[in-house]
């Protein structure tokens, strides 16, 4: 069912005096073509062009909130064009009708107002077009009369369907008022409605001179047809598209605002825990313990509102990377050498290996070292007891490959495709002091893009991991300089979250 629509009373009234101003027309049609005798071949006629119209009625193209563009405009002309006011009247009522209770049968919609008013639309303009062709015709201008007259009178179908559905917009109070509305919908979707208007035109030229060559007519309305759809899953999935892309830039700010808040109260609290701390004599044992907790959850909050942070400045491609020469092995030793007393305790061994001579590269050292923290701290969560880390560094002339191996529990195939998404964790592991709520990854990927480089990761279950990344070489001409300046713009200095 469709949302319910509250309409104000001036269109209501509106719509209801289109309804009976057409309902009335085409019972005043009936009755008088009835009254009368219809031969044959002016039912058959009659019959045929409701059909047609109901069928292509009953496949209308959404362009707007409550505007259609039907196909049924192309049969409409060509009934009004054959059958003149009267019975071309009643075939858009009869055929208009039909087409949209099926319409509203197939999608579940029951819009009485929409029915009445398109209807009704239906009518009059179709009726219009009918009374300017004849009138057009009584001109007398000569070989130019045919055309102009069926010119005319496709313009007067298009004018009124404009007149009318711009009427109803600006009363039911959706736009700037009827004369902006009006030249606006007028010059909207033009070619779309040459094309049924030609469409119109040659079938009631056609339907003149061969009958049974009509139904050719079906291809280039489903061609139309086609056309508008496919422009009208374009526009939607642009709009959507910009949509998200709103959504997005909105979700990076609020992060980016709400981190940046809450790192200022947090530091107060982190402070006064160190403080606290530090007089461990004078606490008694379960104030101590207190406080240690404090000052743990303290420093998780740090790591989390930092990556959160990191992450947001990385979707808006606000982080600038400060390339300098960088020795990697150097950097992985370091970082080797901060976990490696946490990595004992759990009996973990942790080694790096270095293969060959490894040049210096171009690289944002601080970056880096976080991509290597991050896997290594990784690497030494996920392995038990008795398992070993390794790192492993090696270089060639277009790239540098870094390697971090271990012996852990592995990666089950189904999560491997999902290990670099955001806020992904496949285990939980109890009890460990790192929790960066699966973004570690995700941040690592996209510091290894933003330097060119790829990463990947290799598992087998209970066999361990291998995640490597590859850092090409670039041909840096004098960029540290530059680029340490643009950084030091763009972006204050502020601590990066590092291996422990
Ligand atoms: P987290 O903060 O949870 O470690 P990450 O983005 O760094 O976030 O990692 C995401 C998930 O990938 C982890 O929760 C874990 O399930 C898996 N994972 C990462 N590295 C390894 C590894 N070396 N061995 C096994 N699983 C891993």
């Amino acid at each position: 069912m469709a949302a319910e629509r509250v309409l104000p009373a001036p269109a209501r009234y509106y719509i209801a005096a289109v309804a009976a101003i057409s309902g009335a027309i085409v019972a005043s049609s009936l009755w008088s073509l009835f009254s009368g005798s219809l031969s044959r071949h002016e039912i058959a006629w009659l019959v045929g062009s409701t059909i047609f119209i109901a069928a292509a009625t009953a496949r209308p193209i959404e362009l707007g909130p409550h505007v259609r563009l039907s196909v049924a405009t192309a049969p409409q002309l060509m009934a009004a064009i054959l059958l003149g006011p009267m019975r071309s009247a009643v075939a858009a009522g009869v055929g208009v009708t039909i087409g949209f209770i099926y319409h509203i049968y197939i999608h579940r919609r029951s819009d009485i107002t929409d029915l009445l008013f398109n209807t009704g639309q239906s009518i009059l303009s179709t009726l219009s077009a009918a009374v300017v062709y004849n009138l057009v015709s009584l001109v007398p201008l000569g070989t130019l009369g045919q055309p102009v007259s069926l010119l005319v009178s496709a313009e007067s179908i298009h004018l009124i369907n404009t007149l009318l559905v711009s009427g109803a917009i600006a009363l039911s109070g959706q736009s700037a008022g009827f004369t902006q509305t009006f030249p606006r919908l007028l010059r909207a979707d033009l070619l779309q409605y040459a094309a049924l208007l030609v469409t119109g035109i040659v079938g009631a030229l056609l339907a003149r001179q061969a009958f049974w060559a009509v139904p050719l007519l079906v291809a280039p309305l489903a061609l139309v047809e086609r056309m508008l759809m496919k422009q009208r899953e374009e526009e939607e999935r642009n709009r959507q598209l910009a949509v998200m892309e709103q959504v997005n830039h909105l979700k990076n700010d609020f992060i980016a605002a709400v981190t940046h808040d809450l790192r200022t109260p947090l530091m107060v609290v982190k402070g006064f825990g160190e403080l606290l701390a530090e007089r461990e004599d004078e606490l008694l044992e379960d104030e101590r313990q207190a406080i240690d907790a404090i000052n743990l959850n303290t420093e998780r909050l740090a790591e989390l509102i930092e990556m959160l942070l990191q992450m947001s400045e990385l979707d808006a491609g606000m982080v600038v990377l400060r390339r300098a020469s960088v020795d990697v092995p150097v950097v992985a030793r370091r970082v080797l050498d901060e976990v490696r007393y946490h990595a004992e305790q759990k009996g973990v061994a942790v080694k790096l290996d270095v293969r060959g001579a490894v040049p210096p590269i171009a690289v944002d050292a601080a970056r880096i070292e976080q991509v290597i923290a991050n896997l290594v701290n990784n690497a030494i969560k996920f392995t038990p007891a008795s398992g070993h880390v390794t790192v492993t560094v090696e270089s060639d002339d277009a790239a540098l490959v870094l390697q971090v191996a271990d012996t852990g529990l592995g990666i089950s195939p189904e999560t491997l495709p999902h290990i670099f998404d955001r806020f992904y964790r496949a285990r939980h592991v109890d009890g460990d002091r790192r929790q960066t709520g699966g973004l570690g990854l995700s941040i690592a990927k996209g510091i290894v893009e933003l330097h060119g480089g790829a990463i990947a990761v290799e598992s087998q279950v209970d066999e361990g991991s291998t995640f490597t990344v590859r850092l090409p070489r670039l041909v840096v001409h004098d960029t540290e300089d530059t680029d340490h300046a643009l950084a030091g713009m763009l972006r204050p200095a502020r601590p990066l979250p590092n291996a422990r």
